[in-house]
């Protein structure tokens, strides 16, 4: 035993911690000690502290203590404690990747620099969860000579025994890593057969902590969903349903998930991407769907979803149990809407959305010899002109026409009076009563809001 490890083990000896039993337990070589050499020593000893999740980083006290306790660890193991780093920066981040885990990438950046001579963690194969993580760190620590110290002993990346128990210590992590996340998604596939999982519900209904989901018990809350879904039918599309809501100060009711306010009703501004959300949802109908939803196509560098998420129809969900909950809207509503929608799409195939621009048939107009739907185009914002250029874009021989809408507008138009006008007086008698109708319903609107500050004010 060099000297220097003998001064190791006296001063273990002197400060009477249990420094010198797990290095003289450790299984890897007789006399794992020997792997600390000087050239380890003049350099940094960094424990690495990671708990995986908010929740764990709370209730594992005791977990977290014993890797603060590794910092005295390296202490006893000889590196003086001005030498000793404890990186902490992951708290409540999984293992999972590590390119949001500035702790970990900390420590690769260390070691690559030459300025680290032991790493310390609990586990250390969970430092890392994915095995393409874990074999970059134990071989930068092969490279620039860095020690390894995990419960069971001390690591040299270099030798041969001890290079074999680090890759499989990584692959069994990541096995149970695997199997521990197959098994939470069976049990979900399972509680979703029986219309049961939940992850969160969207606003008009409340997850109560039996995992029974109702109707939102706040009466204004339910309101404002409904008024989406009778606005809807009125304007639609979603930002005009939007902008109504924003125009008269209506505003959603959410109820929080975390926090310290969780549980409690929270008054947002409504949002298009929202609205879509509410008017696509099955739940609102009534359905248990799942999944709802899949990721759209992945970007193939990053990985990342490039279309954000798309919907799925009734016959893709693996689970599909229609009065489940309970509704808004009737599933054929539902249907509909999500019909309506797909329609107002700027793309090929779909109707579109009236626009700015004086066009009556945008969107309505087709071409005679595509099929396609007909374009209204300003020129020297003149009167509207409708267009197909769908042989341009798709390279076909046959040319497409275009004509001028001027003529064809009125055409219409007068064929569209002349259809009302035997309904006229019931139409105005219509129109009068929606003005009336839509009048009470803000009104409601606003005596709720009033009500909820009187209540508040006098609480
Ligand atoms: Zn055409």
């Amino acid at each position: 035993m060099s000297g220097h490890n003998g001064k190791v083990l006296e001063r273990s000896k002197t400060k009477g911690c249990d420094a010198t039993a797990v290095v003289q337990r450790g299984p890897v070589g007789l006399m794992p000690s020997t792997k600390i050499q000087d050239h380890h020593l003049d350099r940094l000893a960094m424990v690495y502290v990671r708990q995986s999740s908010p929740q764990q980083v709370l209730e594992n006290r005791e977990s977290r203590e014993r890797q603060y306790a590794l910092a005295d660890l390296a202490a006893g193991l000889g590196w003086p404690a001005d030498r000793v780093i404890v990186i902490d920066e992951d708290q409540g981040l999984s293992g999972k990747f590590s390119e949001n885990r500035n702790g970990f990438q900390r420590l690769l950046t260390e070691v690559t620099m030459d300025h680290v001579g032991l790493v310390l963690g609990l586990e250390l194969s969970r430092l890392a969860r994915s095995c393409k993580d874990w074999h970059h760190l134990v071989e930068v620590c092969a490279v620039f000579d860095t020690l390894l110290y995990d419960q069971d002993g001390i690591y040299d990346a270099n030798d041969s025994n001890d290079r074999l128990l680090l890759g499989m210590k990584g692959a069994m992590s990541e096995f149970e890593l695997i199997t521990l996340r197959n098994r939470l998604q069976r049990g979900r596939e399972n509680k979703a057969q029986r219309g049961e999982w939940f992850a969160a519900v969207p606003i008009g209904y409340l997850k109560l902590p039996t995992g029974e989901v109702v109707l939102e018990p706040d009466e204004q809350a339910r309101a404002v969903v409904q008024l989406i879904f009778d606005k809807f039918q009125e304007l639609g599309t979603a930002r005009g349903v939007c902008r109504y809501l924003i125009h008269h100060n209506i505003r959603l009711g959410f109820r929080c998930h975390k926090g310290p306010k969780r549980g409690q009703l929270e008054w947002r501004r409504p949002q298009p991407a929202r609205i879509v959300w509410i008017l696509r949802h099955p739940i609102y109908a009534g359905v248990y769907g799942y999944p709802l939803h899949q990721e759209g196509r992945k970007h193939p560098g990053t990985g990342r979803s490039e279309n954000g998420i798309l919907w799925l129809p009734p016959e893709q969900m693996r689970a599909f149990l229609p009065d489940r909950l309970p509704a808004y809207i009737s599933w054929e509503q539902c249907q509909a809407n999500r019909q309506r929608l797909q329609q107002n799409r700027s793309q090929l195939g779909s109707r579109g959305t009236p626009r700015r621009g004086e066009a009556l048939l945008a969107g309505l107009a087709t071409c005679g010899n595509c099929n396609g739907s007909l374009r209204p185009v300003y020129p020297e914002k003149k009167t509207p002109h409708y267009t197909c250029d769908r042989h341009l874009r798709e390279l076909r021989e046959q040319t497409c026409y275009g004509l001028k809408g001027a003529g064809l507008d009125a055409l219409v138009s007068q064929q569209v009076l002349r259809a009302l006008e035997p309904a006229a007086l019931e139409l105005s008698l219509r129109a009068v009563q929606d003005v009336e109708g839509e009048r009470r319903q803000l009104h409601r609107q606003w005596k709720q809001r009033l009500e909820r500050v009187r209540y508040e004010s006098e609480r």
